[in-house]
């Protein structure tokens, strides 16, 4: 049987995998000893820097009220939320096909749940830089020439923005914005994202959550890509809990993974935008993925196509 790595070859991947599970391990640890530091503090102090921090978010949020996003809109646009989506979805997207129109309120409801996670964990943050001595992580903040946005926590629309991409001789546009950008303690800028799982705790068993959810790994590619981080850390917490009197023994409710974006994933990413892009010029229908159709909101439309989806 032939050698698949010289000895060197196999040494040298041995150890990147090390460095790459040392460096995991300590990121994710110190996060989430970081989060768990803060909520053992009894008593919470509201502190009058952060609420006027919170204060100027919300001002320069409303700011952007009814404003438009600048960027070009004869170029398809692709988004880092949409990374892991099936390209004939892309594609349905790009060229604004009428989506279905199925929701129910109870979805709504678990939407603006998450939503409020979300906010309460951007807060918490903010304390943990105030609260803990010497905090593992503090928030990257924007420099800026607009006065309502210099020195805002880098995070959520404060650092939405876009970038023109040729790849494989197409044009488009990625746009987007990310869950924040934080700084470890040795300088390294990491991105976080956030996500919340809403129907049980054991949700974040080990069993069930053994890794970060491919999407969620796509979806920090395509970050990187906008961002030019490729250090990640996904954080999960489940808004259900465990019984109040679990105690020591409650199950987790806060589980996170790291993840480091290789050069060879960026391509793969901008490989399949260029592909989506290119059909979008040439009027061509891509193929499907029945596989992403659970929260695809094109089901009519692509069944005339196909004669059927799975759903
Ligand atoms: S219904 Fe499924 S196959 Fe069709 S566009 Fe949506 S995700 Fe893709």
């Amino acid at each position: 049987m032939g050698q698949l790595f010289s000895r060197e070859g196999a040494v040298a991947l041995r150890n990147s995998v090390r460095e790459k599970m040392g460096r995991g391990n300590e990121l994710t640890t110190s996060l989430l000893l970081h989060f768990n530091k803060l909520h053992s503090i009894a008593e919470r102090h509201d502190d009058k820097d952060i609420e006027t921090l919170l204060l100027r978010q919300k001002e320069y949020e409303i700011s952007l009220i009814g404003k438009k996003p600048d960027y070009p809109k004869d170029l398809p646009k692709f988004t880092p939320s949409s990374a892991d989506k099936c390209d004939r979805e892309l594609l349905f997207k790009t060229l604004k096909v009428e989506k279905d129109d199925i929701t129910y309120p109870f979805q709504e409801r678990w939407t603006r749940n998450s939503s409020a996670v979300h906010a309460a964990v951007q807060r918490d943050l903010l304390y943990a830089e105030k609260l803990l001595e010497n905090p593992a992580f503090t928030v990257e903040r924007v420099v800026s020439d607009n006065p309502l946005l210099n020195g805002l926590p880098a995070w959520e629309k404060n650092i939405q923005t876009y970038k023109i991409i040729e790849h494989n001789g197409v044009k488009f546009v990625v746009y987007g914005m990310m869950d924040g950008i934080l700084r470890y303690k040795d300088g390294t800028r990491i991105g976080f994202e956030f996500k919340t799982k809403t129907n049980s705790i054991s949700q974040l068993s080990p069993r069930q959550l053994k890794d970060a959810g491919e999407s969620h790994k796509r979806q920090c590619v395509a970050y990187s890509i906008l961002f030019g981080i490729d250090e990640f850390i996904i954080l999960y917490e489940s808004v259900a809990k465990d019984k109040w009197n679990a105690n020591e023994l409650a199950k987790e409710d806060l589980r996170a993974f790291y993840v480091k974006v290789t050069e060879e994933q960026r391509q793969k990413l901008l490989d399949k935008w260029a592909r989506v892009a290119e059909c979008y010029e040439t009027g061509e229908l891509i193929d499907g993925d029945n596989t992403k159709c659970l929260f695809c909101p094109f089901k009519t439309e692509c069944a005339k196509h196909t004669g059927g989806i799975r759903q």
